[in-house]
């Protein structure tokens, strides 16, 4: 039998007084280094549901939809991430709007038994367009919007509207009037894109 090489030797006496190199997980806790990606998990408060993190992830592991709810009565957007399909490149995190809508959390043990347990989602109210009545963005989006302008969300009549509904100083719907019939009276509304500029060729042109 030929001799241990000396520096297998030194390891195997080093092992025996320092304990083994691999860590006791999963029947330990496994400690995670300070700036470990970890888990990416919604902070649904913090998230005003924009929909940038479902545009960014590369794994298609984030749906956005907005879907109508019986119970409601009304469309929502739900916002869900399925970790079975993540891939933990923490992209979603880097790019939040709000830097605080997702976090990485230190865990990874993310192994279940059934798929639905790999889901997680939470809903956001929408806000609609009071010309042809769809979906804009998400309500709390909208209100982060207009916290990051300011006095430039002056410049948006549907920035103002929502501003002042927020402050009940308007109704929240001040009326819905059928697009082909944008008129004056119609530039003080929430209106998504197309009908504001719709509104605008209207009342500038006279065709839209
Ligand atoms: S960490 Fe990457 S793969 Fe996972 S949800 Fe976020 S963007 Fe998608
Ligand atoms: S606020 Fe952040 S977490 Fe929420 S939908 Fe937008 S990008 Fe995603």
């Amino acid at each position: 039998m030929r001799k241990p090489k000396l520096r297998e030797l030194k390891e195997a006496v080093t092992a025996l007084v320092k304990g083994p190199y691999t860590s006791k997980f999963p029947k330990e806790p496994a400690t995670v280094p300070e700036h470990f990606r970890g888990t990416p998990t919604y902070v649904p408060d913090d998230c005003v549901g924009c929909g940038a993190c479902g545009q960014v992830c590369p794994a298609g592991a984030i749906t956005i939809i907005d879907e109508y709810r019986e119970e409601k009565g009304t469309l929502v957007r739900r916002i869900e991430r399925n970790w079975a399909q993540c891939i933990f490149c923490s992209q979603c995190y880097e790019y939040c709007i709000t830097g605080k809508g997702i976090k990485l959390d230190p865990d990874f043990e993310k192994s279940c038994i059934d798929k639905a347990d790999a889901i997680d989602t939470h809903d956001k109210e929408l806000v609609f367009c009071e010309g042809c009545g769809g979906a804009i963005t998400a309500v709390d989006h909208f209100r982060w919007i207009n916290d990051q302008l300011g006095e430039l969300a002056f410049a948006n009549p549907s920035l103002v509207v929502a501003k002042y509904a927020e402050m009940n100083l308007v109704g929240a719907d001040t009326g819905n009037n059928p697009r082909k019939n944008l008129e004056r009276d119609n530039f003080m509304k929430i209106l998504c894109p197309n009908c504001r500029s719709a509104y605008i060729l209207s009342d500038e042109y006279g065709t839209s």
